[in-house]
């Protein structure tokens, strides 16, 4: 089996605490090498993070490893998290720039993730290991697609070990982009993100808002079953395995899932990439 991790949100009310609680019992059977917690934008959501990972390490024994953006603040608020998290023990953490929720006028003190890459290494030195977000369908936002790359190269030259990308569901853009970044004298290991498919109109909501490209064949194919949810989760697990071995024949390091906070869709790829 690979190396591999699941990515959760933090849960905000008990039925989603519950919830959570449940996919983290049935995924650690699968020894990930750790679990990410998701960053919200907003000050509302700051602690939610911190409790979540503290969950996970604390009552789950998982390695953990809390994101982090650049809508954390200012410097002296992202060193306090920064010291947080290496008094409770933690190894990792995935740096981003977070997205401006609207009617927010201020990021805080950082622009872009490698400024905020930068700043940890200078607070934190090597305590952490340090993930970046990658784009291999280009960042929404990125002025070109050379220039993103550029911008990716960046992040690891401030101090990135390790990336995670987006999702997609071409392999060949994943492999197009390690080829180009290669090129560029990136050498960091780069992790496909993994989106599980359970739901069509919102995985097409998700990948609208985030730039990823549903090909055609499989939006059809999911059109086809209507509501039949039974027949929409049995094609998802099925595409999204046959994505996932592609990914690893052609040499990818591990497999990032993003889990929604639930298991079952997860689960349903694992099981058929034994
Ligand atoms: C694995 C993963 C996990 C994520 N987790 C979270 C999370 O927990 N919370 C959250 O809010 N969001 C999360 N996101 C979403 C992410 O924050 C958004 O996609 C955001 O828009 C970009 O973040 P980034 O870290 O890639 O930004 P950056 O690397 O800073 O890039 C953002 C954009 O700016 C451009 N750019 C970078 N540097 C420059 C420069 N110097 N000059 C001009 N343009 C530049 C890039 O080309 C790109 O278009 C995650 C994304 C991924 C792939």
């Amino acid at each position: 089996m690979p190396a591999i991790s699941f990515e959760f949100f933090p849960p905000k009310t008990d039925e989603q605490r519950a919830q959570l609680d449940r996919a983290a019992q049935v995924l650690k059977a699968y020894a990930p090498d750790y679990v990410s917690v998701t960053f919200g934008a907003g000050g509302s959501t700051l602690s939610y993070t911190g409790d979540t990972v503290a969950r996970l390490h604390g009552e789950h024994g998982l390695s953990v490893a809390p994101h982090l953006s650049c809508m954390g603040g200012t410097r002296a608020e992202i060193a306090a998290l920064l010291e947080g998290y290496r008094a409770a023990g933690y190894r990792r953490i995935v740096a981003l720039r977070g997205d401006l929720p609207s009617g927010m006028a201020s990021p805080g003190d950082f622009r872009y993730a490698a400024e905020l890459v930068a700043f940890i290494r200078e607070h934190s030195g090597e305590h952490f290991r340090i993930e970046v977000a990658a784009y291999p369908e280009t960042h929404p936002q990125a002025e070109d697609a050379l220039r993103d790359l550029a911008h990716f190269k960046a992040k690891v030259d401030a101090g990135a070990d390790g990336a995670i990308t987006q999702y997609f569901f071409n392999p060949d853009a994943y492999f197009r982009f390690i080829d180009d970044v290669r090129r560029l004298g990136v050498a960091v290991p780069i992790v496909p993100g993994i989106m599980p498919i359970t739901n069509f109109s919102q995985l097409k909501r998700f990948s609208d808002a985030c730039g990823a490209e549903i090909p055609r064949w499989i939006a059809k194919r999911m059109q086809a079953h209507g509501d039949d949810a039974e027949s929409i989760r049995a094609l998802g697990a099925e595409v999204v395995a046959q994505l996932c071995r592609r990914l690893l024949e052609g040499g990818a390091p591990g497999l990032h899932f993003y889990t929604l906070n639930r298991a079952r869709a997860t689960q349903a790829v694992l099981a058929q990439l034994h």
